[in-house]
């Protein structure tokens, strides 16, 4: 990261290829601070520019995809900002006839729905904390059993379908955690989800072999030390595997029922829809592997979201309260696999908590209407849609995706806890 600081009249020029905030074809948050005296709409031709970014309607290297979209948008805000090609006098030529066409056609300057400003969870004041005693959530925190590495495409869907993108991809992502959550409720310890077994890393014949396991291969690597089991995050914590009554598995894939094994003592509960697909033919090319989910000794439950008046859970018809105390709420969110499930954590005091599993891997790239690339796309869009819709109704929900590296933060500053206590 570089900085540069102008002074007022100055010129900074940002090389080609350096990525920029509007721009950012990368998997991290971009900041910038500008400052600009006086503002005018500057604010505003930033968000203008991310939200065309965001919704992909620029090309790789930034330029809008509409022709027309200059006279809308470089017109509006010439004032605030001026590309450097062209020069000047011919864009005063050029800008106002395409605005005029644009115009005609309802091309809009911007899209209002993108607001680039970062929602401040509001911190819970201590005499709320003390007064409530009615919360029956103690904590929540996190745990990662190890990172995984994916491809960009699966991050964020893009043209290329997910078979060529599979087989074609060179690149991986950063790092990204594999969280398990652990919410400590005075009627016992749940997770939600479980992670991704070390053996899967130690094991050569933890994966399939052939073909599959090939595919496996290109679809994900692993990184998984000795200290991130799901038993040895739970000690961290202060927890055992022993201590937890009730594990929430967002789906059956292996990165998110990795933990099974140490969970004895545990109810599971899965989406019985989620279940009825490891019958469906060719399991594993679907990424189940019945050997590692269909362990002896376990108690399944498998639940079907239940018709629920409650207005909470808007614009959600359906779901499964765990304690019935509408604390924890089992939401149906299907895409990502025909059975995948979310959490919904509410606490009087504090804002409430959505864990979505693999319904997004960055709860930006959600924030922005964008589904990931492997699922079906249909179901996905539908159940991003209903996210972002809950999100509206309640300002500070936060999304915790089971890959994103932001979500120990987004959950530490949820919870009002320091982010070493809300994630080891
Ligand atoms: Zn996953």
């Amino acid at each position: 990261m570089s900085q540069s600081v102008a002074q007022a009249g100055e010129t900074i020029v940002v090389p080609p290829g350096v990525r920029d905030s509007e721009g950012n074809p990368g998997l991290v948050e971009n900041q910038a601070v500008v400052e600009l005296r006086p503002a005018l709409r500057t604010r505003q031709f930033h968000e203008a520019v991310a939200s065309l970014a965001a919704a992909g309607r620029t090309t790789p290297r930034g330029a809008p995809r509409n022709p027309l979209r200059p006279g809308a948008t470089s017109w509006h805000f010439r004032h605030e900002s001026r590309v450097t090609s062209p020069p000047i006098g011919v864009q005063n030529l050029m800008l106002p006839p395409l605005r005029v066409l644009a115009r005609a056609v309802g091309l809009r300057p911007y899209y209002a729905r993108w607001d680039s400003r970062i929602h401040q969870a509001p911190r819970p004041r201590l005499e709320d904390t003390e007064m409530n005693v009615t919360d029956p959530i103690r904590r929540v925190s996190v745990v990662s059993t190890g990172q995984v590495q994916i491809r960009p495409d699966h991050v964020a869907s893009t043209w290329r379908p997910t078979a060529v993108w599979l087989l074609a991809s060179r690149t991986w992502t950063r790092p990204r955690p594999i969280n398990a959550y652990v919410i400590e409720h005075r009627d016992g310890l749940v997770l939600f989800d479980t992670g991704q077994d070390r053996a899967s890393v130690t094991e050569a014949d933890y994966f399939p072999g052939g073909l599959t396991g090939m595919l496996y291969g290109r679809l994900a690597r692993f990184d998984i030390s000795t200290q991130q089991t799901l038993t040895a995050g739970l000690d961290r914590l202060g927890y055992t595997a022993g201590d937890v009554t009730t594990a929430v598995i967002s789906h059956l894939h292996q990165d998110h029922i990795g933990g099974l094994a140490e969970l004895s003592r545990a109810d599971i509960v899965v989406s019985q829809a989620e279940w009825d697909t490891l019958s469906s033919p060719l399991p594993e090319l679907r990424g189940l592997m019945r050997r590692h989910i269909d362990l002896p000794g376990l108690r399944w439950r498998r639940i079907t979201p239940e018709p629920a008046e409650d207005p909470g859970l808007a614009p959600f018809r359906s779901g499964h309260d765990l304690f019935g105390d509408g604390s924890m709420v089992v939401l149906p969110t299907p895409g990502h696999t025909p059975g995948s499930i979310s959490l919904l954590v509410r606490r009087p005091a504090l804002p409430p908590l959505l864990m979505v599993g693999d319904v997004s891997y960055d709860a930006l790239v959600l924030e922005a209407g964008h589904v990931p690339g492997v699922g079906n796309r249909r179901h996905l869009r539908e159940a991003t849609a209903m996210v972002n819709q809950m999100r509206q109704r309640y300002p500070g929900l936060a999304i915790l995706p089971a890959h994103d590296p932001g979500a120990a933060d987004r959950l530490a500053q949820a919870t009002g806890q320091t982010p070493e206590l809300a994630a080891v």
